[in-house]
């Protein structure tokens, strides 16, 4: 089975999102939560902040230095959110502090992550996978589904949906004995974090790469070893371009269905 294109489909969804935009009258808006300096985080916001203001949503960076403490970084999130549609918190944190105590600070209601348990809105990289798969028309029901990696943020909230979509899914782990659950399976989504890990797996066997890493020479790529795999799989997500554009997406949404509710 071959998947879609996620260009040329994020482009659709960004014109959707300025038409839902211009009915709302007001630009939703969104804050974007950065402790530290760290290069990559850089990176992913200023994609954010640049798609987000392609479809017309107004995002405003708080970046806070690297030694605020857990307490104060919450007082600010709380002040910070009353003007928001929308608050996220770029992740990774510094080690002293826990990402449940921030995600606790932000209002489910203006969640847009989905981090929050009683967040609304579909977490947005399990949220923007299931997304894209819907868009391809990948029926999920009855189909054997290999998870690998098992994070709060993607690996067990999209077995939990692909779950709920009918799919018997196999979630695995640094500790799991892989070679025994990817023969068979009708989709594969590696999470990892580590260029080239994902280098034989069964022919015809679409895999939606998550992982983002960087190589030596400064290109980014996923976890699958491309050269190695590709020819043999129907289709694979690309890195960059793949499941990173549909995350943002899925955020872009949430915001959007934020400033839609708060207009009812
Ligand atoms: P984590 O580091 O939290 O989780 C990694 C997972 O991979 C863990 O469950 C770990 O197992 C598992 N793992 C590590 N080594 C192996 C192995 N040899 N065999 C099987 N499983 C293994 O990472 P995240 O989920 O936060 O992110 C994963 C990747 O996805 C990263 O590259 C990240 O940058 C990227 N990412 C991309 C996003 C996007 O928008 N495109 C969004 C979020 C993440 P164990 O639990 O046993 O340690």
């Amino acid at each position: 089975m071959v998947l879609g294109n996620i260009k040329e489909y994020t482009k659709a969804l960004k014109e959707q999102f300025k038409d839902r935009i211009a009915t709302i009258g007001d630009a939703p808006k969104l804050a974007i939560i950065q402790v530290g300096n760290i290069e990559a985080s850089n990176r992913y916001i200023k994609n954010k902040v640049k798609d987000c203001e392609e479809v017309g949503i107004i995002a405003d960076v708080y970046q806070y230095p690297e030694d605020i403490t857990e307490h104060e970084l919450c007082e600010n999130i709380k002040f910070d959110q009353e003007h928001y549609d929308g608050v996220i918190v770029q992740l990774p944190l510094p080690p002293h502090i826990r990402e449940k105590a921030v995600v606790a600070a932000i209002d489910p209601l203006k969640d847009v992550d989905g981090f929050h348990i009683d967040s609304p809105y579909p977490p947005a990289t399990p949220g923007g996978i299931m997304m894209y798969l819907k868009h391809c028309n990948f029926d999920l029901t009855g189909k054997d589904v290999v998870i690998i990696g098992r994070s709060n943020i993607v690996g067990k909230p999209l077995a939990r949906m692909m779950t709920d979509a009918d799919a018997t899914v196999t979630l695995c782990h640094s500790k799991s004995k892989l070679s025994n659950h990817l023969y068979g399976a009708d989709l594969i989504v590696t999470a990892v974090g580590k260029a080239g890990f994902l280098n034989c797996y069964p022919i015809h066997v679409p895999v939606i790469d998550v992982g983002i890493n960087r190589l030596e020479n400064g290109k980014l790529c996923g976890d699958v070893d491309f050269e190695n795999v590709e020819p043999k799989a129907s289709y694979i997500t690309p890195v960059p371009g793949g499941v990173g554009p549909m995350t943002v997406a899925m955020l872009m949404q949430n915001t959007v269905t934020a400033a839609e509710k708060k207009i009812k």
